[in-house]
C-alpha cells in the first residue's frame, strides 16, 4: 500500500487484514512499538520520526525480514509503508525471493496536499488496538470501535511542521518507486481522495481475483 501521509493506507490496509486475513506489515508501526517499548532503535529513531525524515534502510530492512517467515502468512502479507524508496522496493524483491513469496499488487492512494493536511491534523490513532480514526471525517463511534475513547491519540509527527517534511520526502521517492513497479505490471493507481468504503469497494475489485 503506497502513498503520501495521511492518504489511508492504514485505513484499507486494516479493512483488507479484516475480509481477507492478511497481516499488516506496517513499518511505521513497528518503529513506534520500538519508541513505546524504550529500546535501543526506539530512543535513536524518535528525532528521526518527529522529523518527518525517513529511518535508515537497514533498520527498515531488518525488522521486514523478521516478519517474513511466518507459517500462516506466506503470500498473505501487506505492507503499509514500506517501500518508502527505490532500494527498500529492491530489498523487498530480494527478500520476497528468499522468503519464497511474490508481490501481487501495488496499490497507490493518491491524494492532494491539501486534502492530506486536514486528515492528518484530524487523525486519532487507538493506542489499544491501533485502528485509525479521524475527528473529522471518519470519528471513532461505538459501532466501528471497540475500545473506550480515552485510548484515542494524537501522533507525534501529526503536526503541520513535521508533516511538510514527510510530505517532501514523498514526493521525491515517488517516481523512482512507482515506475519500478509500473514496470513489472503490479502497479495500480486508485483516486484516494474518495470516501473510505468507496475506495475500498475499488481496492476489493482490483485484488479479488486472488480470492477466487
Ligand atoms: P508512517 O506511520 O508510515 O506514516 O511512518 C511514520 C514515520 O516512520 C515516517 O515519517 C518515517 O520517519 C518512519 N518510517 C516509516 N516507514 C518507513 C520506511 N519504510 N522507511 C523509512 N522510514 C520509515
Amino acid at each position: 500500500m503506497f502513498g503520501p501521509p495521511g492518504a489511508g493506507k492504514g485505513t484499507q490496509s486494516d479493512n483488507l487484514v479484516k475480509d481477507f486475513k492478511l497481516l499488516k506489515i506496517s513499518t511505521g508501526d513497528l518503529l513506534r512499538k520500538e519508541i513505546k517499548d524504550n529500546t535501543s532503535l526506539g530512543i535513536k529513531i524518535k528525532a528521526i520520526i518527529d522529523q518527518g525524515i525517513l529511518a535508515p534502510d537497514e533498520i527498515i530492512n531488518g525488522l521486514i525480514e523478521k516478519l517474513l517467515s511466518k507459517k500462516n502468512y506466506i503470500n498473505r502479507l501487506i505492507f503499509d509503508g514500506y517501500p518508502r524508496n527505490l532500494d527498500q522496493a529492491k530489498n523487498l524483491d530480494y527478500l520476497m525471493e528468499k522468503h519464497n513469496q511474490k508481490i501481487s499488487y501495488v496499490l497507490s492512494l493518491n491524494v492532494d496536499e491539501n486534502i492530506i493536511t486536514r486528515r492528518i491534523l484530524g487523525r486519532m490513532v487507538c493506542s489499544k488496538c491501533g485502528l485509525n480514526f479521524n475527528k473529522f471525517f471518519n470519528p471513532s463511534t461505538n459501532k466501528n470501535h471497540q475500545c473506550e475513547q480515552k485510548f484515542l491519540q494524537v501522533r507525534s509527527d501529526d503536526n503541520n511542521k513535521t508533516l511538510k517534511n514527510r510530505f517532501a520526502t514523498y514526493k521525491k521517492e515517488r517516481k523512482p518507486i512507482l515506475d519500478y513497479y509500473k514496470n513489472q505490471n503490479l502497479l495500480y493507481e486508485i483516486d484516494g481522495m474518495k470516501g473510505i468504503p468507496v475506495i475500498y469497494k475499488e481496492i476489493c475489485h482490483i485484488i479479488n481475483p486472488i480470492e477466487a
